[in-house]
């Protein structure tokens, strides 16, 4: 478990016009370790480009990002992603896609079966390791990348509007998946989601971003029963 700070962050890209869009501004924040907090805002608001700041994959243009003693420069193993775009690959099984990551990483076989056999009990895939992909619903797609990146134990949980391309039904009964894992592992989780309904559900903090310059507005705090904590 770590802890996430932004400290001043903004982030601008160039335009055509020679303007500068300035996609996200003075976000400071702090999340302690083994916290769930949930950004949510309009599209296009800035969410994403934040995220990716925290993940490494954009560099913020001024301020910074630290990640437990770490300041966050580039990709990081402790860091896990989960996106809105199918990422299971057609052609590997269940199991095997969950074990992916793990080969890039290094990881023993005997380890790698190891962890995959407990997080796809832990996303409730029992049963389908030898499926593949493309004899899977959506929905059960979305829980094999959920296992591939918890299987990496990673201290930091980053995911963008991970069940956006799902039916309401599924989002709902995965949204209550991902709380249930969560009191489980307890990581510290940044969400990503453009419904509030999602973000209350699921996290201990709610932070609101506005349009353009993509500011947190607000900062929620979701209180509700022990069961939560
Ligand atoms: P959200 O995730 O809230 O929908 P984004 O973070 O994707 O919003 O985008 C915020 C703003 O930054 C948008 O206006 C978007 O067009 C712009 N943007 C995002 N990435 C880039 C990029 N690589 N180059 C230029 N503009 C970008
Ligand atoms: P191990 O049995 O390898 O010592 P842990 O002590 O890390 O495992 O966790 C015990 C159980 O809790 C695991 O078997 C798994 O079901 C669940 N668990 C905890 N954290 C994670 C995680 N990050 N990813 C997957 N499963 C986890």
């Amino acid at each position: 478990p770590t802890d996430i700070e932004l400290k001043d962050v903004r982030i601008a890209f160039p335009t055509a016009s020679g303007t500068e869009l300035v996609a996200v501004d003075g976000v400071h924040q702090h999340i302690p370790e083994r916290t769930f907090v949930s950004i949510v805002g309009p599209s296009g608001c800035g969410k994403s480009t934040l995220l990716a700041a925290v993940a490494g994959l954009q560099k913020v243009t001024s301020g910074s990002v630290r990640i437990g003693d770490r300041p966050v420069n580039g990709p990081d193993r402790a860091v896990g992603l989960v996106f809105q775009e199918d990422s299971t690959l057609p052609w590997r099984t269940v199991v095997d896609n969950v074990r992916f990551a793990m080969q890039v990483a290094g990881v023993s076989k005997a380890e790698q079966l190891e962890r995959a056999a407990a997080a796809i009990e832990l996303v409730g895939l029992k049963g389908f390791e030898k499926s593949r992909p493309t004899e899977l619903s959506g929905g059960m797609r979305q829980r094999v990348a959920l296992a591939r990146t918890l299987a990496l134990r990673p201290s930091v949980v980053l995911m963008d509007e991970p069940f956006a391309a799902l039916d309401q039904q599924t989002r709902i009964l995965l949204g209550a998946e991902v709380l249930r894992i969560w009191r489980q592992t307890h990581q510290t989780v940044l969400f990503v989601t453009h419904d509030i309904a999602e973000a209350i559900l699921l996290s201990q903090q709610v932070w609101v971003m506005s349009y353009r310059p993509g500011r947190i507005i607000d900062v929620v705090d979701v209180d509700l029963p022990e069961e939560r904590s």
